[in-house]
């Protein structure tokens, strides 16, 4: 430290400081040294390893969590009501006034004493935004069905993502004040989305309820926590935090505010905190009641000031132990976003399956997402693709709904990487802009035959070719010839069929493989005749060859050539 000191004229090392490259060359020369670097590490990959060590170290002292919940359900099925209500009635009044401040997010405590973290902006855009960007953030999903109307499209569609996100359901029929309500009818209908009521006999939860006036509120609540209890939601409190950010906006007054959702740790004021572009120290957070936090645990919802930029909704952040690293990494994000060289994930698309085939990464799993104009254009599509089978690929329909192509239709393609199939519809034009942006693939149609078509080739393509063999000639060893240069070459003579450059061989002696395996085939280094290259050299014909890749030829032996054919099969093959 002494030697750091004097040579790079900086004072503020310590055992844990991490060395940038001029530092270390500095280092070097004080002791008479000269230090080659052979890779940079970013500021990022380092920022990254130092958060792995502390995850490692805080292993083992798990407890539970709070849930966190999104509400979803078709306009004005009281999504918006029921929030309100549950933050009127539970978010502890009188703390604070019971002046609530919407933030993005606030957790209320239930009659038994659970806490649940609710996200603010109800609605499955949002809940498929976030999960695009990679934060699955909710834990349960409230779907609200208005008891007056039953279920709606967009209620459909909120089944559908909330499946596809794995996130237990629980139902909350809404408006049983009005005396037009029919529970029992929305009932009937969940059972055909294969969410049957738990009083029926399944297991999904259906609770009767009214935002208006509050009945059924707390009952729902008590079985928010219940289900909680059941997935067992767990987090660490000791570790350093990290979460999501759930929205953030700049202040011309106070500047950065960002609601960051405290997942795992604990947040303390003080803490280095790394959020998207937005880097700073915890000046102060609020929750959303405007209290004044001094730490914020797993679940917290925060209010925090003190970053520099500002993050975006569905951006992760963490804690960082070393402000100047984090710093540095946040500059370095920033710099590649300028530059557009921004990692992107590739998506699949049905030409990309192909690709993917041929380098051997091979995902058998082609996922679609179907958008159709009426049910009667849907369901038989369903029907013809799901004779679409074949045991070693298969094509999953993630959903199939009617409407256009919407934004939550590409987030939710981006986040489960799906090709979108409309049939008979559009695509909305933002839905069609982020979709070039993420790069996935709309394909639009309006015949059956030609969707199926597509989707067979697509699936015949993600089959591995099947490898056919032939034999096309054998060649004896007469003569070995040791070149300085090259090693041994074998003076042959062709026996019967062709042998050819571009073949694969194999070498059997008195009749036995001695050489050559079915997994890794080798071909020859290089074919002559007398001083000439040779493509092919037929049956009765001398020639040399150079195996580099076995050594240990002997005269007689023989060499087999053989070719391999690669068949595309199809999927009745
Ligand atoms: P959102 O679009 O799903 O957020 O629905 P809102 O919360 O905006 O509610 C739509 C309309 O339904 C509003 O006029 C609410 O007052 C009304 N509403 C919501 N919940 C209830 C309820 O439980 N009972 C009755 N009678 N009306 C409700």
């Amino acid at each position: 430290i002494r030697h750091l000191m004097q040579s790079t004229g900086e004072l503020s090392f310590n055992m844990n400081t991490v060395l940038d490259d001029a530092q270390v060359t500095a280092l070097a020369a004080s002791f008479d040294r000269k230090v080659t670097i052979v890779a940079e590490i970013s500021a990022e990959q380092r920022l990254e390893s130092s958060k792995v060590e502390d995850e490692e170290a805080a292993e083992g002292d798990l407890e539970p969590r709070p849930p966190v919940v999104t509400i979803l359900g078709h306009v004005d099925h009281g999504k918006t009501s029921l929030l309100d209500k549950i933050r009127k009635t539970n978010v502890a009044a009188g703390e604070f006034g019971g002046i609530t401040q919407h933030i993005g997010a606030f957790q209320v405590v239930t009659e038994t004493g659970h806490a649940i973290t609710f996200l603010d902006t109800p609605g499955h855009a949002a809940f498929t935004a976030m999960r695009a960007r990679g934060a699955n953030v909710a834990d349960i999903v409230i779907l609200v069905v208005a008891a007056d109307d039953g279920i709606m499209p967009q209620t459909e569609e909120a089944i559908n993502h909330a499946k596809l996100a794995g996130v237990p359901i629980i139902i909350a029929l809404n408006k049983c004040d009005k005396p037009n309500a029919n529970p029992m009818r929305v009932k009937q209908q969940l059972t055909a989305h294969a969410l049957s009521p738990e009083d029926w006999g399944g297991d999904t939860i259906c609770v009767e309820v009214s935002a208006l006036n509050g009945t059924g509120v707390d009952t729902l609540l008590e079985a928010i926590a219940l289900v909680a209890e059941v997935e067992e939601l767990k987090a660490n409190p000791k570790a350093p935090a990290a979460g999501h950010v759930i929205e953030a906006r700049k202040d011309p007054h106070r500047g950065v505010i960002a609601t960051l959702l405290v997942e795992d740790g604990t947040l303390t004021r003080g803490d280095v905190v790394v959020a998207g572009m937005g880097v700073g120290r915890v000046r102060t957070m609020q929750d959303s009641n405007g209290k004044t936090l001094k730490e914020a645990g797993p679940g917290t919802p925060v209010e925090l000031f003190g970053l520099d930029d500002v993050p975006d909704a569905g951006d992760p952040f963490h804690v960082a132990g070393d402000e100047r690293l984090a710093r540095a990494a946040v500059e370095e994000r920033k710099l590649s976003l300028r530059e557009g060289s921004q990692f992107q994930r590739p998506q699949a698309t049905l030409e990309s399956l192909f690709k993917e085939t041929a380098q051997e990464k091979i995902d058998k799993t082609l996922n679609l997402i179907l958008k159709a104009d009426v049910r009667g254009s849907l369901e038989p599509l369903k029907v013809e693709l799901s004779k679409l089978e074949h045991k070693e690929v298969q094509l999953d329909t993630l959903y199939a709904a009617l409407g256009a192509v919407t934004q939550s239709d590409v987030d939710a393609a981006i986040s489960s990487n799906a090709v979108i199939i409309g049939f008979n519809v559009l695509s909305e034009s933002a839905a069609r802009k982020s979709a070039e942006r993420a790069g996935v693939q709309i394909r639009h149609y309006n015949v059956i035959y030609e969707v199926v078509d597509d989707l067979k080739a697509a699936l015949e393509n993600l089959l591995a070719p099947e490898q056919k063999e032939r034999i096309t000639g054998h060649a004896e060893i007469r003569k070995l010839f040791a070149s300085s240069k090259f090693g041994n070459v074998a003076g042959c003579f062709v026996i019967d069929g062709v042998v050819r450059r571009a073949d694969f061989i194999r070498i059997y002696r008195d009749g036995r493989l001695v050489y050559g395996t079915a997994d890794k085939p080798v071909q020859v280094d290089s074919l002559r005749r007398v001083k000439d290259d040779m493509r092919e050299v037929r049956e009765g014909f001398e020639c040399g060859i150079r195996i580099s890749a076995y050594q240990d030829v002997r005269e007689g032996d023989v060499i087999e050539f053989f070719e391999i054919k690669e068949l595309k099969r199809t999927l009745e093959s």
